[in-house]
């Protein structure tokens, strides 16, 4: 600092603004050397301030009433110094706020002198309601003994020049910003596995990342320049040409392309084009591209192993329904000329009985006539057997046809017990019917097939001391038909396959003789019921014996 003594004001003139009195009238020069001080001030550019010793101002040049508003609040002047700060606000340029003792009235009247190098630098809210940023400088009045009196301040208005650095302090931190962001982004688009490429519709590649290049095996000195189509021979769905012109429309694409890489592989990859319009005018694309090769080497796989699975139960299809239709008709001469021989065999038995009984000749043709009836069963067993085989080949090929016809459920349900009960002597089948009709509009023989069905599995499941319940109930539209067992019963997770073709549950005992049946009697009975409008079922837990259920809609 340079000394406060030497940079110190001393005022001559006092408080007053006029000049001092003189004995005789004053020269020209005089009065030039004695201007007043009110002239002198307001003709400087700068505002200028001057305060007593406890801070209140006592002078303010017309710039400085001007740049704080002076005039329009006449008693702010002689308002303290702490009040002046709280109406204004003075805070310093990184917006912390400015005390009492720091505020440069205060330094200067303690005797400091703020000269153009230390200048402080504030914003204030002025009077006007205002934010500006002014630059003090000043110096303390003292009297002839050296004592402070009162101090002059120096302000100048630099709002200007503080918002437009401000401003470009702000344009630079932005760009700053941005830079990073964008190195970050780079390093990203570096690191990220995914291929990614920068090309100029119509031109060529101007970016290439890291994932690119380990994908295709060009380098990006290699790649970039060239066109991305001819590099990579891109087989694209909708033609090359095409795409180009979609882009130009719509702007974005995803999907699956064909690439070839360096070493001539063929790469299957997942990708997304997004058309980028620049400043320049160019139209831009960013293709970001996903190897999916592997992934689709599975699909074709799959999908050819599909096809010959497709192909094999086709097949198997048309095999099972010439095997069927082959049986049948050996089995439809066979059956008759076993039902002939079993009425001879009778009719020869009852001759014998007549006309002479000879000892041994009736024991003979009584084996001939077990053998006869036992071919007779295994006949009737193979019938079923074939005739399930072309049943589910017909569903299978949809050729199943129904003959609907207005019946009472309750008959066909009493016809098939009937039949059931004379086919297995001594087997208790009961039957709850409702007294009124049950009518429903179906194919009777079919219905009654899928009755027979539930019928023999439930005989064949059950042990023969146990009784079969049957049900027929009609309710809301529909009739419902439940056969229950009291078998093994079936667990939750079989009951899901029970319905599927040649599904047949693995080690379950039956308990009658009609030997194992194909796996194919319960996927048809469900193909037949859901042909007829119906719902399927079965309620049961091991061990607890099995209820299958159907409905059909009834008849209006
Ligand atoms: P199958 O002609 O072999 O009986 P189904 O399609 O009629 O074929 O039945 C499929 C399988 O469901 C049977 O093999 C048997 O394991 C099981 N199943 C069917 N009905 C019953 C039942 N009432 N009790 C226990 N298991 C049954």
């Amino acid at each position: 600092m340079s000394g406060d003594e030497g940079a110190s004001v001393t005022l001559a003139y006092g408080q007053g603004a006029s000049a001092p009195r003189v004995a005789a009238p004053p020269t020209d020069e005089e009065i030039l050397l004695h201007t007043p001080l009110a002239s002198m001030l307001d003709a400087l550019p700068d505002a200028v301030l001057i305060y007593t010793a406890d801070g209140r101002i006592l002078r303010a040049n017309s710039v400085a009433r001007d740049m704080f508003s002076l005039d329009s609040r006449p008693n702010f002047a002689t308002l303290p110094l702490e009040e002046r700060l709280a109406a204004i606000a003075p805070r310093n340029l990184d917006g912390t706020q400015v005390s009492l003792e720091n505020w440069h009235v205060a330094r200067i009247l303690r005797g400091e002198t703020i000269t153009g190098e230390h200048a402080t630098e504030a914003r204030i809210r002025s009077l006007d309601g205002q934010e500006r940023v002014f630059g003090f400088t000043g110096a303390p009045i003292r009297n002839d003994e050296g004592e402070v009196i009162g101090a002059i301040t120096i302000v100048r208005e630099i709002s200007e020049r503080w918002w437009g650095e401000k401003e470009k302090a702000q344009a630079l931190a932005r760009l700053q910003q941005r830079d990073a962001q964008l190195q970050r982004q780079a390093a990203m688009l570096e690191r990220t596995h995914e291929a990614i490429f920068l090309w100029e519709l119509g031109g060529p590649i101007i970016y290439w990342n890291r994932g690119a290049e380990l994908l295709y095996g060009y380098t990006a000195a290699e790649a970039v320049g060239r066109r991305s189509h001819e590099l990579l021979q891109t087989v694209h769905p909708m033609g090359f040409a095409d795409f180009e012109t979609f882009l130009r429309g719509v702007g974005e694409w995803t999907g699956e392309l064909q690439h070839m890489t360096r070493d001539g592989r063929q790469a299957d990859v997942l990708s997304r084009h997004q058309a980028l319009h620049e400043t320049d005018g160019k139209l831009y694309v960013l293709e970001t591209s996903r190897d999916i090769t592997e992934r689709k080497q599975m699909e074709r796989e799959l999908s050819q192993r599909a096809a010959e699975l497709e192909s094999a139960n086709r097949q198997m299809d048309e095999f099972l329904s010439i095997v069927g239709h082959e049986l049948r008709t050996p089995l439809a001469s066979i059956k008759p000329n076993l039902q002939l021989a079993e009425r001879q065999i009778r009719r020869l038995t009852e001759q014998l009985e007549a006309s002479a009984p000879q000892p041994g000749g009736q024991d003979s043709l009584g084996s001939l006539r077990t053998l006869v009836d036992r071919s007779l069963r295994q006949v009737n067993r193979m019938t079923r057997l074939v005739n399930d085989l072309t049943d589910a080949s017909r569903i299978r090929s949809d050729r199943l046809e129904l003959q609907l016809t207005l019946s009472d459920l309750g008959d066909i349900v009493r016809e098939c017990i009937e039949e059931q009960r004379q086919a297995t002597m001594g087997r208790v089948i009961q039957l709850d019917l409702p007294e009124a009709s049950v009518p429903v509009e179906v194919d009777g023989l079919r219905i009654g097939q899928v009755v027979t069905n539930y019928l023999t599995n439930a005989l064949r499941y059950t042990p023969p001391d146990q009784p079969i319940t049957v049900s027929v109930r009609a309710k809301d539209g529909q009739a419902r038909v439940a056969v229950r067992d009291r078998g093994p019963g079936i667990s939750t997770e079989e009951q899901a396959h029970i319905w599927q073709r040649f599904y047949r549950v693995p080690g379950v005992q039956h308990q009658s003789e009609s030997g194992v049946g194909l796996g194919l009697g319960l996927f048809i009975s469900k193909s037949l019921v859901v042909r007829h409008d119906g719902r399927i079922g079965v309620e049961s837990k091991p061990g607890q014996g099995a209820t299958f259920w159907f409905t059909l809609p009834l008849a209006e």
